[in-house]
């Protein structure tokens, strides 16, 4: 979740590959398609919802309520605000036992379990560090240097991690006294699948909701699969696109999504735990999988892992389509998902990896 606007482009990227997609998709069809289809700004991004093939006051009403899904989310999981979140990092904090608090509790349990699978890459107990960095914030334009080494070192030396979370029946205690929680990593994948299952409660069966060109999409686009563009890490438009029918999430982490430049460096905003620095070896991971929230870690541990790990971390975490952008412009993909990627421009230097088992 990133909070500000930066998503905005990749976004409008998707917008056109969708609208286009929609135009072919009438041209076809004798009978036009029912297709409700708003945008919102929430958790930091632009969100839209599309929904295909219901009758307009239905998906008018199953809109409105994933709005308040998206503001209750945003507001008690916003990692810098007054909200239950800030509450849980001090208490965290204490090392005392309080009571499980049930609107985090299922972000704590999935990211333990995630956090655990990625071998540590993916850590949302590391928010000091994310703060360190300046990356709390919404605006990074105020912010002129990197932080000193000796305060990054500092906070390496006992790194908090999600299994410093202990639960006790009805209650929970951390145990590392610089643990601050920071689900920027993963919270739009989770809010994406909450609303998901929140249209599905209302028998919505095509739909998709694109959380600034991440995006959680069931059923299909009037009996077609639909068709995703992924943005091009180093240029703007689309590089590539992917077809998607079912239930399928596909994510992207980059370097371009958030990030501020000093003394002619860039520094974006996903931190190598290993290291306390922006992970350097990647441009960006698109990720497909079933549930976002996973989909989401799952591109920012691989982000992290790079072009020689991340195959080890994807087998470990059980996922199946990945397409890495090195720095050296390298792309790297499994064979599944060099199937389902289609270039729009041609890329110089592509490298098949083992098959994801
Ligand atoms: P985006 O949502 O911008 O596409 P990501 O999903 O990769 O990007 O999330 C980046 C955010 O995750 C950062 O802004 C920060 O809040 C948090 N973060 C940074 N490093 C890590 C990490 N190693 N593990 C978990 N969360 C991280
Ligand atoms: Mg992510």
């Amino acid at each position: 979740m990133t909070l500000n606007f930066s998503n905005s482009l990749r976004f409008i990227s998707i917008i056109l590959l969708s609208s286009l997609l929609a135009l072919n998709g009438c041209s076809t069809e004798s009978k036009p398609v029912p297709k409700f289809q708003e945008t919102v700004f929430t958790m930091g991004t632009l969100v839209e919802v599309t929904i295909i093939g219901e009758d307009e006051q239905l998906a008018e009403q199953a809109y409105t309520t994933i709005l308040d899904d998206f503001n209750f989310m945003h507001n008690t999981w916003h990692p810098w605000q007054r909200n239950a979140l800030r509450r849980i990092n001090s208490l965290l904090a204490t090392g005392a036992d309080f009571s499980l608090a049930p609107s985090i509790l299922p972000l704590i349990t999935k990211s333990q379990t995630l956090s655990k699978q990625s071998g540590g890459l993916f850590n949302p107990a590391i928010g000091k560090l994310v703060k360190l960095w300046g990356f709390h914030q919404d605006d990074l334009d105020n912010i002129i240097e990197p932080p000193e080494d000796e305060e990054i070192q500092a906070l390496l030396k006992d790194l908090p991690q999600m299994s410093d979370i202990k639960f006790n029946n009805l209650t929970m205690s951390g145990s590392n006294e610089n643990i601050q929680l920071d689900f920027g990593g993963f919270a739009k994948g989770a809010a994406v699948d909450a609303t998901i299952e929140h249209l599905k409660e209302f028998g919505i069966r095509n739909a998709v909701i694109n959380a600034g060109g991440d995006l959680r999409a069931i059923g299909s686009h009037n009996n077609r699969p639909w068709r995703i563009g992924i943005r091009n890490p180093t240029a703007s438009g689309v590089f590539a696109a992917v077809e998607v029918t079912g239930d399928e999430s596909v994510f992207t982490s980059g370097d371009y999504e958030r990030y501020f430049e000093a003394d002619g460096k860039r520094y974006h905003h996903i931190i190598d735990p290993r290291t306390g620095y922006p992970a350097n070896k990647t441009r960006s991971v698109t990720v497909i999988h079933s549930d976002a929230a996973t989909a989401d870690a799952a591109a920012t541990a691989l982000f992290i892992a790079g072009p020689e790990q991340w195959h080890d971390i994807a087998t470990a975490m059980g996922i199946k389509y990945v397409m890495l952008i090195a720095k050296n412009g390298d792309v790297h993909m499994n064979p599944a998902m060099s199937k389902r990627i289609q270039f729009v421009t041609k890329q110089a230097s592509i490298k098949i990896s083992q098959p994801l088992q």
